[in-house]
């Protein structure tokens, strides 16, 4: 059964005027589609038909570069759309903001913290928040399509807020104005979603 471009699950329109409908068209439509066939093809020949996209992250052989670009791609843009959605969005609260005061002293520290990693990532990649077992939270970046399921990748743990920082998720509207593109994306951030996956992830 081959992987399937999952919904946006709202209109391309329905972030502006945060991200704009023509990136979120040509983002999910062309860019996330593009992994997703991509990801089928690598997958041939392989074995590891009908292997569930978290277990093949974590499992993934990482000399295989076409396997760990595009089951990266596929598995951070599903992450991507939902934790931007523009509904019931929710706001930062219980266990999650406590767990998030706990690891970077305050939630202004950690926006400070998790934007650094966005504008200092150098060329294409994602900034993430992670989490451990302990209920612990980390920030890092990561490049291209690399994900922190991924072995000895970035700072570990399950990833429950990610940023693309590809120029193709904010060029059109934003230019080189990636620090813009990164405050803009705090307004829509999906709270209820990052704290379900705080909870599944510890
Ligand atoms: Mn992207």
């Amino acid at each position: 059964m081959p992987y399937q471009l999952p919904d946006l699950g709202y209109a391309y329109d329905a972030l502006e005027p945060h991200i704009d409908a023509k990136t979120m068209e040509i983002h999910h439509s062309k860019h996330h589609s593009g992994y997703t066939a991509k990801l089928n093809s690598a997958m041939e020949g392989t074995g590891l038909d009908g292997t569930p996209i978290v277990t093949l992250l974590t499992q993934m052989d990482m000399g295989n570069a076409a396997l760990r670009n595009n089951a990266g791609g596929y598995y951070n843009h599903d992450l991507f759309w939902k934790v931007i959605s523009p509904n019931n969005r929710g706001s930062l609260s219980g266990a999650l903001k406590t767990a998030i005061e706990a690891s970077f002293g305050s939630v202004e520290s950690f926006k400070e913290t998790f934007s650094n990693a966005a504008a200092g990532q150098f060329g294409s990649g994602w900034a993430w928040l992670c989490v451990h077992a302990d209920g612990s939270l980390k920030v890092c970046s990561t490049p291209n399509q690399d994900c922190p399921l991924m072995p000895g990748v970035g700072c570990g743990g399950t990833p429950i807020l990610g940023l693309d920082v590809w120029e193709h998720a904010y060029y059109l509207n934003y230019q080189n104005r990636r620090p813009d593109y990164i405050n803009a994306f705090f307004n829509i951030i999906n709270w209820n979603e990052v704290a379900q996956r705080y909870e599944q992830g510890k």
